[in-house]
């Protein structure tokens, strides 16, 4: 069960003590607290863990400060869709809205690599508008021997950059807990010039001691890769840790999946998942064009691969595209066969806009049948 608190809950006040008391004395659960910080306003919300389907909602709703009580299947309790379950599907980073409504591409780099590939890639974004980017400074590899990013090294520069282009959100995958602290280091030491949204890989999708170190951290929201060989499931699971530890700032993204059904593409693309993770979760949903489909191939209309999936998401409503591009991707030290060209950035965008169009439509469409029946 999920308490909701009453917005100008004061901690320290008698009210307050009194709730806290109160829930100490159930039997067999356990109260976590969360403070979840909205851009306007801090929500506490209390998570009863045990056994609580002894307790009536209806008293739990009577205890003091409590706005709103939820009972919570056990499924995804936090990051969940539950019955009479009014909590929002979005939140709000760097001025930014990430929700279930809203779409935001993160064009970049798979991985940095030299500092004028970095500065070329984002003055071509904010050329084209854009005010987010990927950029891998750490990259889980298959070979121990193949390059494996620069990790903090490189993290000062890319930020000063990002923010002489007014990037406001760097999504940078972590494979480890201390690579988050050297983000932070490394942002305080530029002063703040950008926001970073941390990634999971696909390979770290059930590391759940990175997940745990990632989720007890609150400054950074975390785009969770699904893991590429489990269950969607297990896969959404492995993002509600983020969450019980206290990170709810959570974006879920498809990158397709390991099967040699999927040939041609490197991996079989599930972007028919998206509506599915928006039905049972409050997640907004990003998908990778990039590591699912992993070249420049395209189809006889002359529209690449790559293009024909973001688009298919879109459609159905995905929120955030995370896109490989390069300015010479024959020269990338990581991924260079499925990069895009910085040429191709306003033609992806458009193609982009066209689809996110009849996205748009099509919801509205399905709410007008809606008032009709
Ligand atoms: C990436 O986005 O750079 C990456 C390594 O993706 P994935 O974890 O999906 O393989
Ligand atoms: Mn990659």
């Amino acid at each position: 069960m999920i308490l909701i608190l009453d917005e100008n809950t004061d901690a320290h006040s008698d009210e307050y003590r009194q709730l806290m008391e109160r829930l100490s004395l159930l039997e067999n659960i356990e109260s976590r607290v969360h403070q979840i910080q909205g851009s306007e306003r801090a929500v506490r919300e209390i998570y009863l863990i045990g056994d609580t389907k002894v307790l009536q909602i209806d008293d739990m709703r009577a205890l003091p400060c409590v706005a709103q009580a939820i009972r919570v299947s056990e499924e995804y309790r936090v990051l969940g869709r539950h019955k009479h379950d009014s909590r929002p599907a979005h939140f709000d980073y760097q001025g930014l809205r990430f929700g279930q409504d809203t779409l935001h591409v993160f064009a970049g780099l798979c991985a940095v690599d030299t500092r004028e590939h970095v500065e070329e890639m984002m003055r071509a974004l904010k050329d084209n508008g854009q005010q987010c980017t990927r950029m891998g400074a750490y990259k889980p590899r298959t070979s121990p021997y193949a390059f494996q990013g620069h990790g903090k090294e490189c993290l000062p520069w890319v930020f000063e950059l990002a923010g002489k282009y007014d990037i406001k959100v760097v999504a940078m995958e972590v494979t480890h807990e201390s690579h988050a602290e050297e983000i932070r280091g490394a942002l305080e030491l530029t002063g703040n010039p950008t926001g970073i949204i941390l990634q999971i890989g696909t390979r770290n999708t059930q590391n759940f001691e990175l997940l745990k170190a990632v989720g007890r951290q609150t400054d950074y929201p975390v785009l969770i890769k699904r893991g590429f060989g489990i269950t969607l499931d297990e896969s959404l699971n492995a993002a509600e840790y983020l969450a019980s530890e206290g990170n709810s700032k959570v974006v879920f993204a498809l990158r397709g999946m390991k099967t040699n059904l999927g040939d041609p593409h490197r991996n079989f693309v599930d972007f028919a998942h998206v509506p599915v993770v928006k039905r049972l979760t409050r997640m907004p949903v990003c998908v990778d064009p990039s590591h699912s489909v992993g070249s420049r191939s395209s189809s006889p209309d002359g529209i690449f691969d790559a293009f024909h999936v973001t688009a298919q998401a879109i459609i159905a409503g995905a929120n955030m595209v995370l896109v490989d591009f390069h300015p010479n991707p024959a020269k990338a030290l990581v991924d260079g066969p499925q990069a895009l060209k910085i040429d191709e950035l306003p033609y992806f965008l458009e193609d982009v806009a066209i689809a996110r169009e009849a996205y748009l439509k099509r919801a509205e469409a399905s709410a007008s049948f809606r008032d009709r029946h």
